[in-house]
């Protein structure tokens, strides 16, 4: 059982490395990728819990960049964590978040929250700040009740707190993982909302530049979707990845191993290091 995209609170996840590793081996999952957003700060504490529960731990993390004006996602899998190339491309992202925190923060004082940074910055901890601590930030002063009103008033395409212009291309970004060794991916091409025409303009550019899988099942998902992605994974000649995207407990429609198989026809993304 492949789960290979998870999160732990290095980036927005709630949960340490280690409680995420444990979790996982509970709800049978066999193969994990630990994908934090653009860092890779929680594997040694991943490694040394997997190794401890008999769990396989594959090398990952989920970079953020931009493709035609718009933030999607790229998962790299099973590169190597030492590589100067990867270790590099971390360093640049952590700073691309930096100083987008500082613009999401400055834009927010406009639209009426005051040093949102300050706030935001407690609940990343020592993890990589996202949107997802300012949407914390927001519920604790009271300007929205929930995560998804956040991101609807504040902090969603075409709000302010949508700051997506400093991250990298696309393709950089496959560049990166590719020159580690490993396998890019497209994260949850679901997520975007694109016309089938746009998505395929994406898949195209995305295996010419070196990308070699796309994710068929993203968490629970509807069968229709699972069955067109797969269609669409074959159509492009990519390989297929699955993962829960795991955050936060009590999401059951993202809980570690909480999905279902990839359909006959697809290409386990697997089969590229195994
Ligand atoms: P960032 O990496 O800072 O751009 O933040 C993106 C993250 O925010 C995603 O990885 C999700 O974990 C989270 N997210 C995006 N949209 C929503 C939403 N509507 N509700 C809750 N969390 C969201
Ligand atoms: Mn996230
Ligand atoms: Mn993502
Ligand atoms: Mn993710």
């Amino acid at each position: 059982m492949y789960d290979l995209h998870s999160h732990s609170l290095c980036s927005d996840g709630a949960l340490s490395p280690q409680a995420v590793v444990l979790r996982a081996k509970d709800r049978g999952v066999t193969t994990l990728a630990l994908t934090d957003h653009d860092t890779l700060a929680g594997y040694d504490e991943a490694l040394e819990a997997a190794a401890d529960c008999g769990i396989e731990l594959v090398s990952g993390i989920e970079f953020s960049c931009l493709w035609s004006g718009m933030g999607v996602h790229v998962v790299g899998l099973n590169f190597e964590l030492d590589s100067i190339s990867i270790q590099k491309a971390v360093m640049a992202q952590q700073e691309v978040r930096l100083k987008r925190a500082e613009l999401i923060a400055a834009k927010l004082s406009k639209a009426g929250v005051q040093d949102a940074l300050t706030g935001a910055r407690k609940f990343a901890g020592a993890g990589t700040i996202g949107r997802p601590h300012f949407a914390q930030m927001l519920i604790e002063r009271g300007h929205v009740a929930t995560m998804n009103m956040a991101f609807k008033r504040y902090l969603g395409a075409g709000k302010p707190g949508d700051v997506k212009q400093m991250w990298p291309s696309i393709g950089e970004a496959v560049d990166w993982i590719v020159a580690a060794g490993g396998v890019a991916v497209l994260a949850h091409p679901d997520k975007y909302k694109l016309t089938r025409t746009k998505l395929g303009r994406l898949l195209a550019e995305f295996r010419e530049g070196g990308g070699q899988s796309m994710e068929v099942i993203s968490g629970r998902q509807q069968t229709v979707t699972t069955r067109h992605l797969s269609q669409t994974a074959s159509k492009y000649e990519l390989y297929a990845s699955c993962g829960s995207d795991f955050h936060v407990p009590g999401q059951p429609w993202q809980e570690l191993g909480a999905f279902g198989e990839l359909p006959e026809g697809c290409q386990p993304v697997w089969q590229l290091w195994q």
